[in-house]
């Protein structure tokens, strides 16, 4: 049955990850995302279904377009095997977890948006709210869902008053560091606050925490060597992402091993 789940989480991730594909390159652009279908950007041929399987297509293919040779960028197959491996890797995670497979709806749908808008604001600044807002409602849906299967209202409650607290600490920061990040964080941390709260203040603590704890190490880092000024804009909603998984995985023990630390000394 485990292993059955993992290989379907794997299957999944794959196509999602090609999808995702063209939800990266078309919403900042503001185009449809289901039509026209892929086509080469060089001799306009559409793309052929088999030539269209997750990572095997481009393999096949040697990263070359069937018609015309053209070069296909090595990111399409290498976002959808990402895709997939989060897939799987949050799928292992739940199925630690005894409400797991109760909660599986909404973590696919948190690492689905969670890869399209990590890569979205690397390449443009921006986290789109065609995204970031239905996500509100989505999440609220699915996060219920996993309340009414394990019986868990309080945990419901918790995600409402854990993703108004993260918006409004996101929302005083960029007031008081507007150089530093954007509303559109403002509006992510809405969403991620709302996941984290729901299996655990210590979640919410943590993963709010580590997001800063990647961010700054990563914008230290191109501090250091000197791919990047003090000023210059470091994306930060792949931080938010990043720092929210490591609050849903391992917030709950960092945080009840730090109580204990600081009220057992
Ligand atoms: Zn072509």
């Amino acid at each position: 049955m485990t292993a059955v789940l993992l290989v379907l989480a794997g299957l999944v991730g794959l196509a999602i990850g090609s999808f995702l594909n063209v939800v990266v390159w078309r919403v900042p652009r503001g185009e449809s995302v289901v039509s026209p279908p892929s086509a080469c950007p060089r001799c306009g041929h559409g793309i052929r279904p088999r030539d269209n399987v997750p990572v095997l297509g481009w393999l096949l293919l040697r990263g070359r377009c069937r018609d015309c040779g053209e070069p296909i960028a090595a990111r399409y197959p290498l976002v959808e095997a990402a895709t997939g491996l989060a897939f799987v890797a949050a799928t292992a995670w739940l199925l630690t977890r005894d409400d797991g497979l109760w909660l599986l709806p909404a973590v696919w749908y948190l690492v689905a948006i969670g890869v399209a808008l990590a890569l979205i604001d690397l390449d443009t600044h921006r986290l789109p709210d065609v995204i970031v807002l239905p996500s509100y409602g989505v999440a609220a849906v699915l996060l219920a869902v996993a309340s009414a299967g394990t019986d868990q209202w309080d945990a419901l409650l918790r995600a409402a008053i854990g993703g108004a607290a993260l918006w409004v600490f996101y929302f005083v920061l960029v007031l008081a560091y507007p150089r530093g990040m954007g509303f559109g964080d403002v509006k992510l941390a809405g969403v991620l606050g709302m996941y984290l709260a729901w299996v655990g203040w210590g979640a919410l603590v943590v993963g709010g925490f580590a997001a800063f704890v990647c961010g700054g190490v990563y914008a230290l880092g191109l501090v250091v060597t000197r791919r990047a000024g003090r000023k210059s804009g470091v994306p930060f909603g792949p931080w938010m992402l990043l720092g929210c998984a490591v609050g849903l995985v391992v917030g709950e023990t960092l945080w009840g091993a730090y109580l204990d630390a600081a009220l057992g000394a």
